[in-house]
């Protein structure tokens, strides 16, 4: 009786990506139909009203983080992001430092980004992680050099929800003199960050991982931290990253930013009492299931779970009314076993026999237990 309520396909794929909430398409819409000024016109009103939308956007973000307005770069993502923030402060930083400190478990394009620095002739420490997907405080101490420029530790883990301990990371980092950046695309808005306590120099942010538009994202860039632009020309966004921006998109993001803000803890809650509902189902009716990642240190929103004795990717691909994956949206795309699951110590059988499960704020209680149902009944028939 439940089905009657539900829409298909069911979305439960919220790390890939999140439905833009309708109050920020509305926030956009004037930008994109009467108000279509360029926000860089100095001399008429169309100019000026399309920059007044960029700088209330940016107040905006710059409240959620604790931030100052003059210390947020827009981007077009946090792809972009952590490419500015790793090498821009590389970059700076030599040639008096060429070492940094990241993750083995960190997003793709922060790896990437790593090993273009390595094959630049940069010095590379990869990290790490515990079975619970968690760095250890004294490997990050002991790998910190006088060379070290930039320590990269991710928030929250776009494939196991894991949370690092960034109170930590940020105070040893502020000890020793290095910058703590953080990609926080998937933290922002999810839950309460705040710079300054938490010793954040620089931090990566994503629109549309936060009921926001694709293609934009911002950089939370610490006043006076040494970088060096990537993206040359106009001089937008104080030199850094040069480029007309896009008020609807900048309109979009600071208001998603805004909403987070004044609604994390109810999202939260919506979104922790139903994965703990849809962990409880699943649980009483299998007993070949194993949860990934830390249990405690996490955003519920993000469930990994491994189901022994089946492929995930065909059950991902059988339960075709529901939308979950098997792994991130990059790896997925490249049919590259994850490597998040890897490194947390997972064997290649495991790896492929998990699945990625993600709630956010539209997703309905009907809806999880539909879910539930059918990866039930669906595990149960592959096995
Ligand atoms: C989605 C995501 C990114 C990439 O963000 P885009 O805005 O799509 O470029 C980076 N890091 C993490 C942790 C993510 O989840």
């Amino acid at each position: 009786m439940t089905e009657k309520t539900v829409k298909f396909p069911i979305y439960l794929d919220y790390q890939a990506t999140t439905p833009i909430d309708e109050r920020v398409l509305l926030a956009m819409m004037p930008y994109l139909t009467t108000n279509f000024g360029n926000p860089h016109s100095v001399e008429h009103s169309f100019g000026w009203q399309a920059e007044a939308a960029v700088e209330i956007a940016r107040k905006n973000i710059a409240t959620l983080i604790g931030a100052s307005h003059g210390e947020i770069i827009f981007t077009s993502g946090a792809t972009e992001s952590n490419n500015l923030a790793i090498k821009g402060i590389v970059y700076a930083a030599y040639p008096k430092k060429n070492h940094i400190i990241t993750v083995k478990s960190e997003h793709e394009c922060v790896l990437a980004s790593a090993r273009s620095l390595e094959n630049g002739g940069f010095d590379v420490t990869y990290l790490d992680v515990d079975e619970d997907g968690l760095i250890d405080m004294g490997a990050l101490e002991a790998a910190i050099t006088d060379k070290t420029s930039l320590v990269s530790v991710m928030a929250v883990n776009n494939e196991i929800g894991v949370i690092q301990n960034l109170k930590a990371i940020g105070d040893l980092c502020r000890d020793k003199g290095v910058i703590f950046h953080t990609d926080a695309a998937q933290a922002v808005g999810k839950i309460p960050l705040d710079v300054e306590e938490l010793n954040i120099d620089v931090m990566s942010i994503s629109g549309h991982k936060i009921y926001g538009p694709k293609g934009i994202g911002a950089l939370y860039l610490r006043k006076n931290t040494p970088i060096l632009s990537l993206i040359d020309g106009g001089g937008q966004e104080n030199g850094l990253r040069s480029g007309t921006l896009s008020p609807a998109l900048c309109a979009g993001i600071g208001k998603a930013c805004a909403i987070a803000g004044e609604e994390m803890a109810k999202d939260y809650q919506h979104v922790t009492e139903l994965s703990i509902r849809l962990l409880s189902k699943i649980s009483a009716a299998l007993n070949n299931v194993h949860f990934n990642g830390c249990r405690e240190n996490r955003y519920p929103g993000n469930i990994n779970l491994t189901f022994y004795g089946i492929k995930s990717d065909i059950l991902v691909a059988d339960l075709r009314d529901i939308a979950i994956s098997t792994g991130s949206a990059c790896s997925s795309a490249k049919h590259k076993p994850s490597y998040v699951l890897e490194a947390i110590g997972l064997n290649k059988q495991e790896i492929d026999a998990s699945v990625r499960i993600g709630i956010g704020r539209m997703t309905t209680i009907e809806e999880i237990d539909h879910a539930a149902d059918h990866i039930i009944k669906r595990v149960q028939y592959l096995l």
